[in-house]
């Protein structure tokens, strides 16, 4: 059966330690979308990793850790990753990655730094890993499959074709070098050289490893909100951030994906520009911040400072419905332990009308927040197992919350650790 762990909101709710978590029981782990421009933050017994292209898996040695079709794949950055890993003491793990994947070429980079600068103040906030350029080439039709890389002569005639289109805009549009083909060549060998050990047909490694009973997991990056299609487009990343878009970026059935946990944070938090609701600001969001998540809400790529705000109703309604939710993970409930009390988003007012379903983005940007407050717990709740046990204003956060989004939490978080999580019996679970 197939389990996926994806995102509500902008991302970084935390679905690096519920993936890391569920791997426990998991014989795959798979990356179905997106590439190295987010992170996930995990802790063990290892100790702290950044994971920007290896699934959350990887430190297990029962699981194998597979890079779907549906990746924007760095290699060299894959590689480091790898090495970073078993450099620390971690077994070396078991990898597959699809032949079907297509490659962040070097231009790819460039071309989103160019881009940044030509636009300026009106960027995208970009992180300038190459994502958006890549996934334009990869619908134009002049990306590189994986598969691609073991076929010279193929490529000797594409990578002409690709680069006179290329070299076009750099000269004219960004007044940059042009692509050296025969350096490019290069590096696609180099690239072959340092992927040939893990490439294999997914797909089919998948439809066995089901067909034999086996437990799949797909790890979603970032969250519904950055969804090209359901989120808040144009504040949005490349690839489809839904549980839906894992039964193509990993090439299985969609009927296979049983569960779909989505993952919400107990607060807000953003990167990037556009539209956020909730936001907070000065030294309300800085202390936010500074105690959020594991050592504060900074980017585990770029380690720029998360934009904050309160949880939002509205947008982890619509950000759990777009998902498919089966099951809630509530995530870094213990951070809000400070608080004497804690206002929460519970509806949209736009154009002085009252909503709670997340409107179109040029709506959105119209939208102030209608903010409920509720009583804080004042406690510092890590190391408590079960739900019962949590203070009585802590529960009743939880429970207001899940009442308001409309999907059970079934898991909630209070601590970065593996273990750090209650189990809980929802009255909205099926
Ligand atoms: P992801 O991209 O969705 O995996 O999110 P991040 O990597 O940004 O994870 C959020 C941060 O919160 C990481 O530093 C995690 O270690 C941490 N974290 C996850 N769950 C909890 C929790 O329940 N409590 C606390 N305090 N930190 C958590």
């Amino acid at each position: 059966m197939i389990k996926a762990v994806v995102g509500a909101n902008w991302g970084d709710e935390g679905k690096g330690k519920i993936t890391d978590m569920l791997a426990e029981k998991a014989d795959y782990i798979v990356r179905f979308q997106g590439g190295a421009n987010a992170g996930h933050t995990i802790v063990n017994d290892y100790g702290k990793f950044a994971l920007h292209t290896l699934p959350s898996g990887v430190f297990y040695n029962h699981t194998t850790s597979v890079i779907g079709n549906g990746v924007a794949l760095n290699i060299p950055i894959l590689f480091n990753e790898i090495k970073s890993i078993t450099d620390k003491g971690v077994p070396k793990p078991k990898i597959a990655v699809s032949n079907r994947a297509q490659i962040v070429m070097p231009y790819h980079i460039l071309f989103d730094q160019y881009e940044e600068e030509r636009l300026g103040k009106a960027s995208f906030g970009s992180t300038k890993s190459g994502i958006a350029p890549f996934y334009s080439d990869k619908y134009a039709k002049i990306g590189f499959q994986v598969s691609e890389l073991f076929d010279d002569e193929l490529l000797k005639e594409k990578i002409p074709r690709v680069c006179a289109q290329k070299n076009v805009l750099l000269e004219h549009l960004y007044h940059k070098p042009a692509i050296d083909e025969e350096e490019l060549l290069n590096t696609l060998h180099e690239y072959r050289d340092m992927i040939a050990p893990y490439v294999c047909d997914v797909s089919l490694m998948l439809d066995k490893a089901l067909k034999e009973g086996k437990t799949v997991l797909l790890e979603g990056q970032l969250g519904t909100l950055k969804d090209p299609d359901h989120g808040i487009y144009p504040m949005v990343t490349s690839s489809s951030t839904l549980a839906a878009y894992g039964a193509i970026g990993a090439g299985v059935a969609p009927y296979e994906i049983k569960q779909i946990v989505t993952v919400c944070k107990a607060y807000s938090s953003a990167v990037g520009a556009g539209a956020f609701v909730s936001e907070i600001f000065g030294d309300e969001a800085d202390e936010l911040r500074r105690r959020g998540g594991d050592g504060g809400e900074f980017g585990a790529t770029t380690g720029r400072p998360r934009r904050m705000g309160w949880f939002d109703c509205v947008a982890s309604k619509y950000g759990c419905r777009m998902q498919g939710t089966t099951d809630v993970a509530f995530t870094v409930l213990d951070v809000l332990g400070y608080l004497d009390e804690i206002p929460v988003c519970v509806g949209y007012e736009i154009d002085g009308e009252v909503t709670t379903d997340f409107p179109v983005t040029h709506l959105l940007e119209k939208a102030k927040p209608v903010l409920k407050t509720l009583p804080g717990w004042k406690e510092d709740i890590r190391g408590i197992k079960n739900f019962e046990d949590l203070p009585e204003n802590c529960r009743h956060y939880v429970e207001f919350i899940e009442e308001q989004i409309g999907y059970p939490i079934t898991m909630v978080s209070n601590g970065p650790g593996r273990n750090d999580i209650i189990y809980r019996k929802s009255p909205l679970s099926k």
